[in-house]
């Protein structure tokens, strides 16, 4: 395996362990090449469901299981909390607001630091542990600090996270704290402490910020997981939410992956969904611009997709494309609702997650995707991420209540 220039034009390589995070050359993305498996895909079928039944870490890690598609490493060097291995929750209430009859939830949330960042942050730590770094840094909007502090803490290595103040909920930086991570709070975005950080680039520091191609392999076993979860039957759509895009940039790796070396032959629609206040790449889905123009001040309650400056964009938009999928936008009101109603489902999720059902349910009332299609909608957070959020929507509603109910009775007398 190597690392390659995601640009078709330039397609410069370097060694797999090049410890770099963008192209020397042109400056763009890199992706990590993989190398065709040894084994058939029918043998790699059986050999990953026979892991199911080993003890072995990497066998367990619903990440590491997949390890044929991932970069090499010693047994004794993964460093693995047993994440992924998330189940799919059939929606009933959640079906019906969507007006779809089969929708299913994979819940990323229901990783170790609850959210999907855990996926990529076993492969990004341990490639960190190989290169024998002593400093791990990001800049977040908050999980991915939660998830870089538990692993760091699991490495042994010191883990510091760039947050922007006062703009991360108490729940995610707890978890940052517990787990022993340096916390630096930068004035204003996350694109701000974003840039704050790739400004620190010659202090010798291991960056695993979401453009870290490491991470991106990790988090692309998400589908590796899912299909073989579905007996390697695609379904019509999978709806997910988009910040950076580094998710949206995986899930698209992987399905040119498993459709190259014959895992699948059909790849879901890919569906990505944006919050309004914080929606350049459905901007620039809808007025086919060539080129991505950032959003200067992000606004949204769903903060884990609170960004503007999104840097997976050419990686996402190739897959959406390839897929005939689609980006869209939702306002935060409709991001309220549909929270409130995977809640009442029984699942729960933290608000950027709940972006994937209202964009369902537009799609729907705009008649674009049938009352038939199967859709697989990904839940990236726990809901006890923004207990807050929570608590304050609660809050509203039954003030509301009560001020209606005093109206009420004043119309009586
Ligand atoms: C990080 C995150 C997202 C956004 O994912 P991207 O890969 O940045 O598009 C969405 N939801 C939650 C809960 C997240 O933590
Ligand atoms: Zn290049």
């Amino acid at each position: 395996m190597q690392l390659r220039c995601f640009d078709p034009n330039c397609a410069t390589t370097l060694p797999l362990h090049a410890a770099a995070l963008e192209c020397p050359r042109c400056h763009g993305l890199l992706e990590v090449e993989v190398d065709a498996p040894q084994q058939s895909a029918s043998e790699l079928k059986e050999l990953w469901a026979q892991r199911r039944r080993s003890r072995d870490a990497r066998d367990i890690s619903g990440v590491w299981r997949y390890r044929e598609f991932l970069p090499a490493y010693a047994a004794d060097e993964v460093v693995t909390l047993g994440e992924g291995n998330t189940p799919l929750v059939r929606g009933h209430r959640t079906a019906e607001f969507a007006g779809v009859s089969d929708l299913q939830f994979k819940h990323l949330g229901w990783n170790p630091t609850g959210c999907f960042k855990d996926l990529g942050m076993t492969v990004g730590m341990t490639e960190a542990r190989h290169m024998k770094a002593t400093v791990v840094a990001c800049a977040s909007t908050g999980n991915t600090a939660a998830s870089l502090a538990a692993y760091a803490a699991r490495a042994g290595v010191a883990g510091r996270v760039y947050l922007p103040a006062g703009q991360v909920s108490l729940n995610k930086l707890a978890q940052a704290l517990d787990f022993g991570a340096e916390i630096v709070e930068v004035e204003g975005s996350f694109d701000d402490a974003l840039n704050t950080l790739l400004a620190k680039t010659s202090e010798g520091i291991y960056f695993l910020n979401s453009i870290n191609p490491f991470r991106v392999e990790g988090q692309k076993t998400t589908m590796f997981e899912l299909l073989d979860q579905l007996n390697w039957k695609a379904p019509d759509y999978l709806v997910l939410p988009g910040g950076n895009l580094g998710n949206s940039a995986a899930f698209s790796k992987a399905f040119e992956e498993m459709l190259r070396f014959g895992l699948i032959d059909r790849a879901p629609k890919m569906i990505v969904v944006q919050a309004a206040g914080a929606n350049p790449f459905a901007q620039m889905w809808r007025t086919g611009a060539a080129m991505l123009t950032p959003v200067a001040e992000p606004e949204t309650i769903a903060t884990a997709i609170r960004i503007g400056n999104p840097r997976s964009w050419q990686k996402a938009l190739r897959g959406v494309k390839a897929t005939g999928g689609q980006v869209l936008d939702v306002t935060d009101a409709e991001i309220g609702e549909a929270k409130a109603v995977i809640g009442r489902d029984g699942i729960g999720c933290e608000p950027a997650s709940a972006a994937t059902l209202a964009g369902l349910r537009k799609l729907r009332t705009s008649g674009e995707i049938p009352a038939s299609a199967s859709v697989v909608a990904i839940l990236t957070g726990h809901v006890l991420k923004d207990t807050n959020f929570i608590i304050q929507s609660h809050q509203k509603q039954s003030q509301h209540h009560q001020e209606n109910q005093a109206e009420a009775n004043h119309a009586h007398s």
